[in-house]
């Protein structure tokens, strides 16, 4: 299984690479550890999640305006937050590999291992019985699924405790109790568990001392925040509204191994909604449903999303949630959905000594406002879209056996939506070519390609999602038509030139896609 999960992520690894969507940062250099380029077709692709997110949060909801805040932020700012002070892992190395792992990670790990051991008997017990098989019943007296939760609820009770209380001697011990081994190596040889600090920090202006120590932003959110009364005065809005940024964040990740999931320097999207305190379950409710909906919305298949509570609600957090994807590397979070309370604004009042309140005529009062958040990642989300829609098909015919790789992500965010080629380079169809696409570049994103074979093209644009490929032939030069080829089902049909901008334009429609969410 684990096998399987590591070459899948190597495929998309590779194909990120080889189709321009991902390439490792300064590579000529060898790489710089857990951070990426994001190549022509990366972008693209990228700028059109940015595009979903933001129509979906911004345009559609009245309530909801969108800023840009600077990376640089004064250095109050993190004191306030917590994050100077709070912002850190449990750091575990091990002695004999040299590897540096989280060691809320390493627990973790073992108990997802622990849930697959008591699923896999399960699903034994099912094939035993067949039809007369009662689930429950199985779970309640199967002496190794027994054995098995014991051991999970005896690592969970621990473990939550020991990360309530910051108590890093009892990660130590529950890694040593349940003899977790270096992942790599199999060695039990470890250091003590340590804090570790997550922001990286830089000097600003010419002198370099204390005072002019400033942090790349370790998350968006803040940024929200201090403009907080900057926008409610600018767009006179009242509660309940929200405030959306998309933008670089920054985190000395200790373990960086996972690609684009992982990284040092990273995009997010977020949202901060301001409400009157006591509403903030119902908002939390609508927030993570509204979320889960958008997610769904793209269609890489509803089983592929599941929720997942904290176990450990952070310091400024009420209630709060992950909206978890199934990655190669098996279920894991995508985006956060958290109730912070009046905890952030609070502080900022604390520490800047302004009042960060709004007036509330029904209540005739004055108060700080609670915040619900929405927090996705949008490297995360790429590799979501990439890895749910990568598929190798057999497409072997007459004898000669073939595969296409074929990327079906959503039409609505594949990099290019279509490719216009002549069938050979001669005897004017190129120039009919241009001449399409010209007609269409200034509404889509389309490519012009007449290098090698019909079928290589095909395949080179299937290997980046290209909706649709267009060919003029030599029935063109007669009647105007083409053929347009459908990535999906392979078929292709004859289409009138004038009516391709139409056709497009449904296929790839973003306000179809968000019509669909607007209900
Ligand atoms: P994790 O537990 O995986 O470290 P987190 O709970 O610290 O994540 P948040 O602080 O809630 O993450 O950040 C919100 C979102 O930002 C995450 O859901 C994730 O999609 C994204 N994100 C966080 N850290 C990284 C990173 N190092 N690389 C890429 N995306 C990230």
């Amino acid at each position: 299984m684990a096998q399987q999960q590591d070459d899948k992520l190597k495929k998309i690894i590779a194909h990120a690479k080889e189709y321009g969507f991902i390439f490792p940062s300064s590579e000529i250099y060898d790489g710089l550890g857990a951070v990426y380029d994001y190549g022509q077709n990366g972008v693209e692709l990228k700028n059109n999640i940015k595009e979903y997110w933001w129509k979906s949060m911004v345009y559609l909801n009245e309530n909801i305006v969108g800023i840009d805040s600077a990376i640089f932020m004064h250095p109050k700012v993190w004191k306030a937050s917590g994050h100077v002070d709070a912002f850190n892992d449990p750091l575990i190395d091990n002695k004999d590999s040299k590897k540096r792992y989280r060691a809320d990670q390493l627990i973790e790990n073992l108990m997802s291992k622990i849930e697959e051991k008591i699923e896999k008997e399960v699903n034994k017990g099912r094939k035993r019985f067949g039809n007369d098989f009662d689930e429950e019943k199985f779970i309640a007296t199967n002496p190794n699924v027994q054995r098995h939760k014991k051991k999970l609820a005896d690592i969970y009770n621990r473990y939550v405790k020991a990360m309530q209380d910051n108590d890093l001697d009892e990660l130590y011990n529950i890694i040593v109790d349940f003899g977790i081994a270096d992942p790599e190596t199999g060695s039990k040889n470890w250091t003590s568990v340590r804090q570790f600090n997550l922001m990286f920090q830089t000097q600003f202006g010419s002198v370099a001392d204390d005072s002019s120590r400033v942090y790349l932003r370790p998350e968006t959110a803040q940024g929200i925040f201090v403009n907080f009364l900057n926008v409610m005065k600018t767009s006179r809005m009242r509660l309940p509204f929200g405030i959306a940024q998309i933008g670089k964040a920054f985190r000395n990740e200790i373990v960086a191994r996972q690609f684009v999931f992982r990284m040092r320097e990273f995009e997010q999207m977020e949202m901060q909604f301001f409400i009157r305190p006591g509403t903030e379950i119902e908002w939390f409710e609508y927030w993570k449903n509204y979320r889960l909906r958008w997610h769904k919305n793209m269609g890489l298949g509803d089983e592929k999303y599941r929720i997942h509570e904290h176990e450990k609600l952070a310091h400024y957090a009420n209630a709060a949630v992950d909206i978890e994807f199934h990655f190669p590397m098996g279920f894991k979070e995508i985006e956060g959905i958290h109730s912070r309370t009046d905890f952030d604004l609070s502080q900022h009042e604390k520490f800047s000594g302004k009042k960060l309140q709004f007036f509330d005529h029904e209540l005739g009062k004055s108060y700080v406002p609670y915040v619900v958040e929405t927090s996705i990642g949008l490297d995360r989300t790429v590799l979501a879209i990439l890895s749910a829609s990568y598929h190798e098909e057999d497409v072997s015919e007459k004898g000669q056996t073939e595969t296409r790789i074929v990327l079906s992500m959503p039409p609505a965010l594949a990099p290019i939506k279509a490719a216009i080629f002549p069938l050979v380079r001669k005897d004017g169809l190129p120039d009919v070519a241009r001449k399409i696409h010209k007609m269409l570049r200034t509404r889509f994103n389309v490519m012009y390609e007449e290098k090698d074979s019909i079928g290589k093209r095909y395949r080179r644009q299937d290997a980046i999602g290209t909706p649709y490929c267009i060919t003029v032939d030599f029935q063109t030069l007669d009647d105007n038509t083409v053929t347009v080829r459908d990535r999906d089902t392979m078929e292709q049909i004859r289409v009138p030139i004038e009516r391709l901008p139409q056709m497009i334009e449904e296929k790839i429609s973003m306000a179809q896609f968000l019509e669909q969410l607007d209900v």
